[in-house]
């Protein structure tokens, strides 16, 4: 029989995320509900390690739903990354009486969290929390809807002054490898093309457009692209490129950075947080364990770690088609 569950731990890792208080104050509040014992472990795997926690009942948790970045910090840790580090780890969890753990943060925080349980047998659910949205097992991850109004609310007074100026931008977002928030801000946003690591439209294809936007009579343009575009150029080196190709144009160039991982959290991911935390808490309390919990069809689910980590949450290509034809 599984052993009974009195303590549940709680950290968040990787990239912050807004909504990922709201989380914590699902899992606390769940927890306190259920008659759990719940402890709270700052910046991530390191905070394990380090065995650096603060125990949290209800009240802990009061007025932070609204408050974007995270009160237990959040951090990359290198040393969990080796099995020392785990084991670490590990002897902390057992000496708290931490029973599980709840895991809020991102593919890599799911794949450190997958290997913990297979070598220490302590059991794990992983919530997905990143701004990102690149993880299999969930439509949406908590943090990526604000993160894309953010996005939306900047582009649009970007907009207002290259109308003023007749200015090309070129606007960076963020996504190394998946393209989410650029393809939807910039259909959302009306941006006259995008680029991003998933597709490589081509430089000449980029230049082509640009042509038939000025020819159409636009006298400004916005092109929203991701941090890991294909054309292999950065944002300074497309706007290079356009500008030595077409110097009708004036170029500019805006990166918006981390203020994308900023700000207070939208309902959705409010809202989306709380479900799915006390769906975590639900889960371990009936003994499930190595899986995450996502929003599948506005259903919550668990998927295994294997599943939920598959490469294949691929981006929605009919969005450059709708693009296309919007930006004529
Ligand atoms: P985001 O998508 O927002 O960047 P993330 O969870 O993917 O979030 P990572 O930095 O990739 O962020 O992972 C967070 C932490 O998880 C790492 O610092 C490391 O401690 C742990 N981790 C990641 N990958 C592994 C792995 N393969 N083995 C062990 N631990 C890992």
């Amino acid at each position: 029989m599984a052993k009974e569950i009195t303590t549940i731990g709680v950290m968040t890792s990787g990239g912050d995320s807004p909504g990922m208080n709201a989380a914590i104050r699902a899992v606390a509040r769940a927890c306190a509900y259920y008659n759990v014992k719940c402890i709270g472990f700052y910046r991530g795997y390191q905070g394990m390690i380090e065995g650096d926690y603060c125990v949290m009942n209800a009240r802990s948790v009061r007025n932070i739903i609204s408050r974007g970045g995270t009160i237990l910090k959040s951090a990359r840790s290198d040393e969990f990354r080796t099995i020392e580090g785990r084991q670490k780890a590990a002897e902390h969890l057992k000496e708290v009486g931490v029973d599980a753990m709840i895991l809020i943060g991102g593919d890599g925080t799911f794949r450190g969290g997958k290997l913990f349980y297979e070598e220490h047998g302590i059991p794990v659910i992983g919530v997905p929390g990143t701004i990102d949205n690149d993880i299999a097992g969930t439509n949406y991850t908590i943090g990526y809807d604000t993160a894309l109004n953010t996005v939306i609310d900047a582009i649009d007074k970007i907009r207002d002054t290259a109308s003023s100026h007749d200015r090309l931008f070129f606007i960076e977002v963020m996504g190394r490898d998946a393209g989410f928030i650029a393809l939807n801000s910039g259909v959302g946003a009306g941006a006259e093309e995008i680029l991003i690591p998933e597709e490589d439209l081509g430089l000449e294809r980029l230049l082509e457009s640009l042509k038939r936007s000025k020819r159409s009579g636009k006298s400004s343009s916005i092109v929203v692209v991701s941090e890991g575009d294909k054309t292999g150029k950065n944002v300074y080196e497309l706007a290079d490129y356009v500008t030595k190709n077409l110097p009708d144009y004036e170029v500019k160039v805006t990166v918006l950075g981390h203020m994308q991982r900023g700000g207070t959290p939208s309902c959705f991911d409010r809202t989306l947080a709380s479900r799915l935390c006390v769906k975590a808490v639900e889960l371990l309390l009936d003994g499930e364990k190595n899986v995450m919990v996502g929003l599948i069809n506005n259903k919550v689910t668990a998927t295994s770690f294997e599943v939920g980590l598959k490469d294949d949450h691929s981006i929605n290509k009919e969005l450059l088609r709708i693009s296309d034809i919007l930006s004529t």
